[in-house]
Formats: C-alpha cells, sequence, structure tokens
C-alpha cells in the first residue's frame, strides 16, 4: 500500500505552551462552528489508523487519536487502537473504553508526552469516508466536552485503490443552518443500502482538510518497516487480497441495473451506475495489471 505523496513534510510540530494556554483561554471554535478546517496526520499515526482498519476487516474499528491544536487545525500525532469491535449502530464509547483512555493518558504523562486526546477514529469498511447518523450524535456529544475531531477511514477501498480513503470532520451545533456554497461533501459512492442514511445526515457536518506529514521519530519506524514489508509486496496480489471488496463492487452495480434497493430516477441510477462502474473499474485495472506482470515474472518461465 502506498502512503500519500501529497503535503510530507519532513517536521516535527513541537508542543507550543503559548499557543496551548491561548486556545485553552480563548476557545474559539466554540463561536465559529467553522473554527477547525484542517487535520494533519503524522505517518505513524496513519499508518496505525489504517492497519488497525484493515485488520478489522469486516468488522468496524474504533480508536483515539492524541496530538495538539494549533490555530484552526488539529495535529494527530498518534492513535490508539481501542479494544472493542462496532458495528454501525454501536461504535460508541462504554464505561470500558472510559478507563481504557484513562490509563492511557496516565501512562503518557508519566513518559512526559503532553498530546491531548483530541479526536476518534472508525472505519467504514467497503462503504466510504462520511458520517452516518449515529456517527453524527457521537461526535456532537464529543464536541460539547472539548475540541474534538472524528476521522473515517475506508480499508477496502484504501487496500483496492492504493491510495488511503480518509475524512476528517466536525458537526454543526443543532440549529445552525450551513453556508450553502461549502460544497464539503462532493459526491461519493455510497452502496445502495447507506444512501438513505448518508443523505439525511449531509448538512450535520462539515469536512476538514486533510494533510499529512513525518516527524523525525516517523521517519526512522517508515525506513524500518519498508525494509521489512518488500517482500510481501512483491509476493501479494490486490486482486486476491481485495476479492471480497470486488465482489461487493459487482453486486452493487447489478442492483443498480436490475433496480433492487433503487435509489431514485432512473437517470440519477444511470449517472450513479456510470459513477460506480468508472470507479470499480480504476481500482480493479492497477490490480489485474500487476497480477499479470507478477505472474509473467515470477510464475512464467
Ligand atoms: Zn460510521
Amino acid at each position: 500500500m502506498a502512503v500519500p505523496s501529497t503535503n510530507w513534510e519532513s517536521e516535527l510540530y513541537t508542543y507550543d505552551v503559548k499557543t496551548s494556554h491561548d486556545f485553552l483561554f480563548s476557545q474559539p471554535h466554540t463561536n465559529d462552528p467553522l473554527y477547525f478546517s484542517q487535520v494533519k496526520v503524522s505517518a505513524v499515526a496513519l499508518l496505525k489508523i489504517v492497519m488497525h482498519a484493515c485488520n478489522g476487516g469486516n468488522l468496524e474499528i474504533m480508536g483515539l487519536l492524541s496530538g495538539r491544536i494549533i490555530p484552526h487545525a488539529f495535529i494527530i500525532m498518534d492513535a490508539l487502537p481501542l479494544p472493542i469491535e462496532g458495528t454501525e449502530t454501536r461504535v460508541t464509547a462504554d464505561d470500558e473504553t472510559a478507563q481504557y483512555m484513562i490509563r492511557y493518558m496516565e501512562s503518557s504523562e508519566k513518559v512526559g508526552r503532553k498530546e491531548n486526546v483530541v479526536g476518534w477514529y472508525h472505519s467504514h469498511p467497503g462503504f466510504g469516508c462520511w458520517m452516518s447518523g449515529i456517527d453524527c450524535d457521537t461526535q456532537s456529544l464529543n464536541q460539547q466536552l472539548g475540541a474534538y475531531v472524528a476521522i473515517v477511514v475506508d480499508p477496502y477501498r484504501t487496500m483496492a485503490s492504493g491510495r488511503v480513503e480518509i475524512g476528517a470532520f466536525r458537526t454543526y451545533p443543532i440549529g445552525y443552518v450551513p453556508p450553502k456554497d461549502r460544497g464539503d461533501n462532493p459526491y461519493i459512492t455510497i452502496p445502495t443500502g447507506k444512501i438513505d442514511d448518508w443523505g439525511k445526515q449531509a448538512n450535520r457536518y462539515y469536512k476538514l482538510e486533510t494533510s499529512f506529514f513525518k516527524s523525525a521519530t516517523d521517519i526512522q519506524v517508515m525506513e524500518q518497516l519498508a525494509k521489512k514489508s518488500w517482500t510481501n509486496t512483491l509476493t501479494t496480489s490486490a486482486l486476491v487480497v481485495n476479492s471480497s471488496y470486488f465482489t461487493l463492487q459487482a453486486q452493487e452495480q447489478v442492483q443498480m441495473i436490475t433496480g433492487e434497493g433503487g435509489t431514485g430516477s432512473k437517470k440519477s441510477d444511470k449517472t450513479q451506475l456510470r459513477k460506480a462502474s468508472m470507479k470499480a473499474l480504476s481500482e480493479q485495472s492497477p490490480a489485474l495489471a500487476t497480477h499479470i506482470l507478477k505472474h509473467l515474472i515470477f510464475v512464467k518461465q
């Protein structure tokens, strides 16, 4: 899996006492629902989130994000996988999670880490990065407790496309009418069974710009990982690894053609089908080409 190549910086985001105190004192996000516009995720945090989500497979996994706040942005330094499994109807934190969180914060403090928990992440296996009704409810509660961000990652689409499918979101306060021209939620392919929920929630939250950076520690960790993983990369096939996701895509397209679980007028179904087919083609073609190439190099003598 390739890590995103844009916006990586060899820069260590250091804890700044003044910035942190200024933010705590003025709490600017409480007066401006759109105050936060960016999330910067460290390489190691991104890797941990994606690996956790990929290991979870069909199960929706969940974890916490630790980091810092700078003006208008969250800096995510680390990810903390939580020992719970979720479904889209239950990805909320319970008592066990709260206890785990407290232990994490205490041990972080002992080793001199200055980061706080500034958000949570969870996975949407195969159904894209957006916020469901339950996600919006959970995030709204979290935002009442402080500056908090929600990250959603799709492990299936990440593995299929080789590009990390990730989205960062914050909800609006109840009763807030978002500006019309923000264009926050551009078209993404949503499985037919999820379209209703996606449409209903679209005006409850907005998407933050996500970028990535490498700290000095990240560079060392990534180099070690790259040394260990190149043989795996050579010997696996994306077609085989992602077979269940590709099957799911085919089933979705059949549903769109036959009209079962239809999503509206014929015209919009056709547009959706065209977009879904193009997406499937763009993901499956490179996998097929690589598969043939590896077969020619390693199998056929
Ligand atoms: Zn969700």
